[in-house]
């Protein structure tokens, strides 16, 4: 437990595959902190193992079917959540896709398709997220969290297309917060350091990422999932409340180094 009280809010997660999720770390962190959250879920390929994580919990936690690709299903998600919790202080979104073959060799070599894929899921899924989800944050402003890697910046070998994708994210979340801070939601990111994932998986030099990262970073060291957990518990608590349009990295500094 850490000392942020967060047991007046409410709060909605996108993006819990399974335990290694970094969803599910930020989810427990709030969780644990008091918040009540609805988790969403992409389909049902992901439904029992979302809802076997949740069982313990204390209370009704709504689990919402929301593929992100139609914005009519994210639409639905907050209309039950309007109807459950009647508003919402936190929203996370932590959800990526591309194909694999986009996910390694030429980044030259991506197809029209695989690139609409990727930045549709992974970027743009953040729009209709904060235009649904936004109005439900009216009576006392909001925090609204995504995640990203700092291939947004700089050539990772093999992230290929995802990195397009985090530099669309990466402008997405300065814009919103631009949109949105004049009604107090903020909305921020974490760039995260490697970690094991579904997602991270398929990656091709995703060990030689973390690798480095580990010899090379200040800390000498990669990160923990509980170490972006406890980031977003920050970004999504009152302690933040001046800090929006931010890209936190949690990565052990590695994005300082020059070599
Ligand atoms: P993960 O596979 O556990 O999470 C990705 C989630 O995206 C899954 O829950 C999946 O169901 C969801 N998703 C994919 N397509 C969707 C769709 N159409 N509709 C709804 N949900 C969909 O992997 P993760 O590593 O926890 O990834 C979470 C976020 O963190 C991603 O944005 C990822 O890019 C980012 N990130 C990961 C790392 C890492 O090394 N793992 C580092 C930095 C940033």
């Amino acid at each position: 437990m850490y000392p942020i009280d967060l047991s007046d809010k409410y709060g909605i997660v996108f993006g819990i595959a399974n335990h290694r999720s970094i969803a599910w770390a930020i989810a427990e962190i709030l969780h644990n902190a008091g918040a009540k959250l609805a988790i969403a879920y992409q389909n049902e390929r992901v439904r029992d193992s979302v809802a076997r994580l949740v069982e313990d919990w204390e209370g009704e936690t709504p689990l919402i079917e929301c593929d992100v690709s139609d914005d009519f299903n994210v639409a639905a998600a907050f209309d039950r959540v309007g109807d459950t919790f009647g508003f919402l202080d936190i929203m996370v979104h932590s959800i990526a896709f591309a194909n694999r073959e986009d996910l390694g060799g030429p980044f030259v070599d991506t197809d029209r398709d695989g690139f609409r894929l990727a930045l549709d899921i992974s970027a743009y899924s953040l729009l209709p997220i904060a235009r649904y989800g936004a109005p439900l944050m009216q009576q006392n402003g909001g925090s609204i969290l995504t995640l990203t890697f700092q291939a947004a910046n700089r050539v990772f070998p093999g992230y290929n297309i995802m990195g397009t994708a985090k530099a669309a994210l990466e402008n997405e979340v300065k814009q919103l917060a631009s949109d949105l801070g004049q009604q107090n939601i903020r909305v921020n990111a974490i760039s995260a350091g490697p970690l094991d994932t579904l997602s991270s998986r398929v990656i091709s030099h995703y060990r030689d990422m973390k690798r480095i990262h580990a010899e090379r970073s200040p800390m000498r060291r990669n990160i923990t999932t509980e170490e972006v957990a406890k980031a977003a518990l920050f970004l999504c608590s009152d302690l933040s409340g001046g800090v929006t349009g931010e890209i936190l990295h949690v990565d052990a500094g590695y994005n300082i180094m020059g070599i």
